[in-house]
């Protein structure tokens, strides 16, 4: 109840969900207060979650907030959320984002963008929570929930969690299930949490993650307890600092902070190493070939016929014409176009085919550095703290908006875990992350180095 009326007074200014489900967010929660009298509680027993509006959430609106998904009830539940309820968890409600997930602010919403709880000293601007799980990052940071579903396909979960003071991770691809999440790009989508702190993220990325029979990406590994990673020893541990994680036009008060990092942990015990990632800048350019490649194969399903929105035309061509030009935002439209030119007869070779050798090669300058010894990695998460919304420069030039996940796409290219972790603020009062990448499947490294920093 306390969630609820939380929500009901900040949520028209935050705009964080996009649905809210009192009656079930109630019923739940006295089927949890049932299971805790009769001595059977889950691991998440009681906890009030939002839950991301491109998890399919059975008979509840998702619509990946896109205009084409309008009316929008799976008959289904996604793998992740339905781990989450048998944990014992209560939905509140769905949860604002870009829409199909494509983007780095929440502005390409067909509901509008989320806005940050944060704002800058002495300014009453609003802020942009980050994207594409903005209201996520937005619900956690301004306690109208107590952790929330996110994803993660070129940053999304951590660039938001680093623009709101709030913890995101996202596990090593195959950890999670994709089942029931709507699919942006296939090769690189994982879910993750959003939390108030490490702990809160291990605690709800072990009820996430499982093999799953319907996705044949997600790993048949045992999940580990995060949680007893927390407050394990960083002591020997080689952190690698790659030389190549730096912009024009970064925030110098990042640069420092990512020292005040390595100061941290150095006295922690572990020893600093300098590496080099020298196909770092290629990533950006071959993931904007990847992503919307993929996105526009998955779209393609969006036809008017099987879900949400239709708009008659005169004959069938015409009404899948007519749906899909007035159901997709421009976002979306911009990647289908992008998507469907590099996977033409004539031009696979030369953009989706090299795009994919590129990858390789991201992926090869990680496991280089791992061979070497290197436990984890420390880096930045965005070049800049949280901007303003309808900022003029990134609205006009979509490529400076791409810009925003430089730090954080590498991983999704390579398919590694990595943490957003709250490390400062900066003078303008917003705060700040710091990034920890890791090896495949090694979460807990994560989830240890973080909790040295927080
Ligand atoms: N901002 C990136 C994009 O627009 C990543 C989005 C995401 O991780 N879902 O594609």
């Amino acid at each position: 109840d306390a969630y609820l009326s939380a929500i009901e007074a900040t949520n028209g200014a935050l705009n964080a969900y996009v649905a809210v489900t009192p009656d079930i967010a109630r019923d739940m929660a006295k089927a949890s207060d049932s299971r805790i009298a009769e001595g059977k509680a889950g691991v998440l027993e009681g906890i009030p979650l939002g839950v991301k509006d491109l998890f399919a959430t059975k008979g509840v609106h998702t619509q990946a907030c896109s205009h084409i998904l309008d009316g929008f009830k799976p008959e289904y539940e996604s793998t992740v959320t339905t781990n989450l309820w048998n944990a014992g968890a209560v939905m509140l409600g769905k949860l604002n984002m870009d829409e199909f997930a494509m983007g780095s602010s929440n502005e390409s919403s067909y509901y509008g963008p989320a806005v940050n709880p944060w704002k800058a000293t002495g300014s009453d601007e609003k802020l942009v929570p980050g994207g594409s799980s903005g209201g996520s990052a937005a619900a956690v940071a301004a306690h109208l929930c107590a952790g929330a579903t996110a994803t993660d396909t070129g940053g999304s979960i951590r660039q938001p969690a680093a623009f709101t003071g709030t913890v995101g991770i996202k596990p090593t691809y195959g950890r999670c299930s994709r089942w029931g999440i709507v699919a942006f790009a296939s090769s690189l989508d994982q879910a993750g949490p959003i939390a108030r702190d490490v702990r809160d993220a291990a605690i709800l990325l072990k009820s996430m993650a499982s093999t799953d029979a319907k996705d044949t990406t997600s790993v048949d590994l045992p999940v580990p307890d995060y949680e007893k990673a927390i407050g394990g020893s960083v002591k020997g541990m080689k952190i690698g600092i790659p030389r190549e994680y730096r912009v024009d036009g970064m925030s110098e008060e990042i640069l420092a902070l990512w020292q005040q990092g390595i100061a941290w942990l150095k006295e922690a015990g572990a020893e600093i190493v300098d590496i080099s990632l020298p196909h770092t800048k290629y990533a950006l350019p071959a993931y904007y070939i990847v992503a919307p490649a993929e996105a526009s194969s998955n779209l393609a399903r969006y036809d008017g016929v099987r879900y949400g929105l239709r708009v008659d035309g005169k004959d069938i061509a015409d009404m899948y014409e007519k749906t899909r030009a007035e159901g997709f935002g421009k976002e979306v439209q911009r990647r289908i176009m992008i998507g469907t030119y590099v996977l033409s007869a004539g031009y696979y070779d030369a953009y989706y085919l090299k795009a994919q050798k590129v990858r390789t090669l991201i992926k090869r300058d990680f496991e280089l550095a791992f061979e070497a010894g290197v436990d984890a990695i420390l880096a930045p998460i965005t070049p800049t703290s949280a901007f303003a919304i309808g900022d003029k420069e990134l609205a006009a030039d979509p490529v400076k908006m791409y810009l925003q996940d430089v730090f954080t796409i590498t991983l999704n290219m390579a398919g590694l875990p990595g943490i957003s972790v709250p490390a400062g603020i900066d003078s303008k009062g917003l705060p700040l992350g710091l990034q920890i990448i890791g090896k495949p499947f090694e979460e807990e490294t994560l989830f240890k180095t973080a909790h040295v920093i927080e």
